[in-house]
């Protein structure tokens, strides 16, 4: 059995933005100190952090300081090389290897891992070259999404292909970067399951999230998914399935399209996700705190809901209305998380507000109209 840590030991997380430091408020709640590297100064993470290091993702010698300093290591997000995070599970203790990272990071391994581990995904077609387009078109069909093997996230490097005069635009994409084609899956709903494995094996699941997004980008997460019982059962077997089969450790998010009763993966995040975030305060533990839990060998937590919960991301040009709302008694009683980002900007998510209550009524009312005027 592996060696349990416990406070105050440090925990060391790559990566300083709010996954990272919803990770360390987890983590401090219980007594652990946190390191943390990053390339700017005072990011999200790093405002609550015990120990900074400053230096590129890939800075070998700083990344192993990281790595002595802490107890365990764990990262944040996807886009560091699935090599550099080899070299260091040789190296010290980082318990989630680079399998996650390389798996996820990349669309094409991505979906044939989810498909060899026996689990559904659109149809795909992979897009090496501009060449290759015509005959992935004439495989998948229309409509079809057009997405980067690499580097994509909130719906960036994603065309999608409606008809042949789609196709100009759609060739620009593949000539900068290399690409699949997915089938355009006619989903009921998108939902996500945050399910967690530990170190020990063990597994827990939290129930479906069901998603809204807006432009691309997470709007909405809601808890219960309104799916039938039959769905929530599936999606949680597809979630536990995928983590024994792959031999991922830590927390994941599982998207996922509901298609009538069948379930189709969309992605995978090997970290928390955004569409976990209700879990702070909507369950008895949070997606944060379990993936604690998890790289440090402890017990996971049966999740619970304590009420029905609705998530409203924010993004930068949404700050200022939130604020003047949250100020109202109506409102005042949604949670909110600001994580410290040094500007607002456009687009970008630098918070959100949660809403629990068992008077599933006044919880519908007041998401209505606290998105009645909500900004663009
Ligand atoms: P992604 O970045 O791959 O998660 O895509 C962002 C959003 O685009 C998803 O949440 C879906 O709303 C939509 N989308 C992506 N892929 C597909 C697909 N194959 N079929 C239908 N909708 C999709």
């Amino acid at each position: 059995m592996s060696e349990v840590i416990l406070p105050p030991a440090m925990i060391g997380i790559i990566g300083g933005g709010q996954l990272g430091r919803m990770m360390a408020i987890a983590a401090r709640q219980m007594g652990y100190r946190i390191g943390v590297l990053e390339p700017g100064p005072n990011g999200p993470l790093a405002q609550i952090a015990d120990l900074e290091i400053n230096a590129a993702y890939d800075d070998e010698h700083a990344l192993r300081q990281l790595l002595d300093a802490s107890a365990v290591t764990t990262y944040e997000f996807e886009n560091i090389s699935a090599e550099t995070v080899a070299d260091l599970a040789a190296h010290g203790n980082l318990p989630q290897g680079p399998r996650p990272v390389a798996i996820t990071q990349h669309r094409l391994l991505e979906k044939n891992a989810i498909n060899e581990a026996g689990f559904e995904t659109a149809p795909y077609a992979n897009v090496p070259t501009a060449d290759s387009l015509d005959s992935a078109v004439a495989q998948i069909g229309y409509p079809a999404i057009l997405k980067t093997v690499t580097g994509g996230y909130d719906g960036k490097g994603q065309r999608v292909l409606s008809a042949a005069e789609d196709l100009l635009q759609a060739r620009e994409l593949v000539s900068d970067s290399p690409c699949i084609l997915e089938g355009f899956v006619p989903f009921d709903k998108e939902i996500s399951v945050i399910v967690t494995r530990s170190v020990t094996g063990e597994i827990q699941t939290f129930e479906p999230v069901e998603n809204v997004h807006k432009n691309g980008i997470l709007h909405l997460s809601m808890v219960p998914a309104v799916i039938s019982a039959e769905v929530v059962a599936k999606a949680e077997a597809v979630a536990r399935g995928l983590m024994e089969k792959l031999d991922f450790i830590g927390t994941l998010a599982i998207e996922m399209f509901v298609v009538g009763d069948d379930i189709v993966i969309n992605e995978l995040a090997p970290r928390p996700h955004n569409s976990g975030h209700l879990t702070i305060d909507a369950h008895n533990v949070s997606q944060f705190e379990q993936h604690i839990r998890a790289i440090s060998g402890l017990p996971l937590v049966a999740p619970q809901r304590i009420a029905p919960s609705v998530m409203v991301n924010l993004l930068g040009q949404h700050v200022d209305y939130a604020l003047e709302q949250w100020q109202k008694p109506e409102y005042g009683w949604g949670k909110l998380h600001l994580y410290g980002k040094a500007e607002n900007k456009r687009d970008r998510k630098v918070g959100h507000l949660t809403f629990v209550n068992s008077d599933a009524d006044l919880l519908s009312d007041t998401i209505t109209n606290f998105l009645a005027d909500f900004p663009d």
